[in-house]
């Protein structure tokens, strides 16, 4: 995978209004080594994309040693998410911190305009086309950029992608759905 950019957190393709809101809380002096730490982090299902990238790791508070973690699953009930908050234990316990807790929090809901542009860019060059505003009518393929597309199945290697074939390229791809 030596395709895939080395893209970190500052990449602004198009950073939506929550990523500048993340990057806000991620600027904090006395946190801002934990959320670089946090970055160690992957999504197990697609592993070029950190936890950050995702939109899942939401804030970080630090107070006496004490570290608590706030994350926001993909999709109600995703497995992913206990392996991510066991990750998030042995990278910070790691570097020294003894004392952490992972919190779960549900509300709002994870949407995909979350996804941070680095992560959208990385989605690119892995070869899943990352998603599209609502409105946005065509999928482009991931290879080639061609608009000329088609929607061989609602359902993917996983539920929440769909299968697609580039008409140009004629190259096969996921499109990750809009939620
Ligand atoms: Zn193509």
């Amino acid at each position: 995978m030596s395709l895939i950019p080395l893209l970190d957190h500052t990449f602004d393709g198009h950073a939506s209004e929550d990523e500048l809101l993340r990057r806000e809380r991620r600027g904090k002096a006395q946190t801002a080594a934990l959320w670089d730490l946090l970055d160690q982090v992957c999504d197990p299902e697609i592993p070029v994309l950190t936890i950050w990238d995702l939109g899942v790791l939401r804030d970080i508070d630090l107070d006496q040693g004490q570290v608590k973690v706030t994350i926001t699953p993909t999709y109600s009930g995703c497995p992913a998410m206990t392996t991510i908050a066991d990750d998030i234990r042995a990278v910070l316990q790691r570097a020294g911190y003894a004392q952490v807790q992972v919190e779960l929090t549900l509300a709002p809901a994870w949407s995909t305009d979350w996804i941070s542009a680095s992560g959208r860019e990385k989605m690119r060059v892995y070869g899943i086309a990352p998603p599209q505003p609502r409105q946005a009518a065509e999928i482009a393929c991931p290879r080639c950029g061609s608009a000329d597309t088609r929607l061989i199945s609602e359902f993917g290697s996983t539920a929440c992608k769909a299968h697609y074939q580039c008409n140009q390229c004629l190259e096969p791809f996921d499109y990750f759905k809009c939620h």
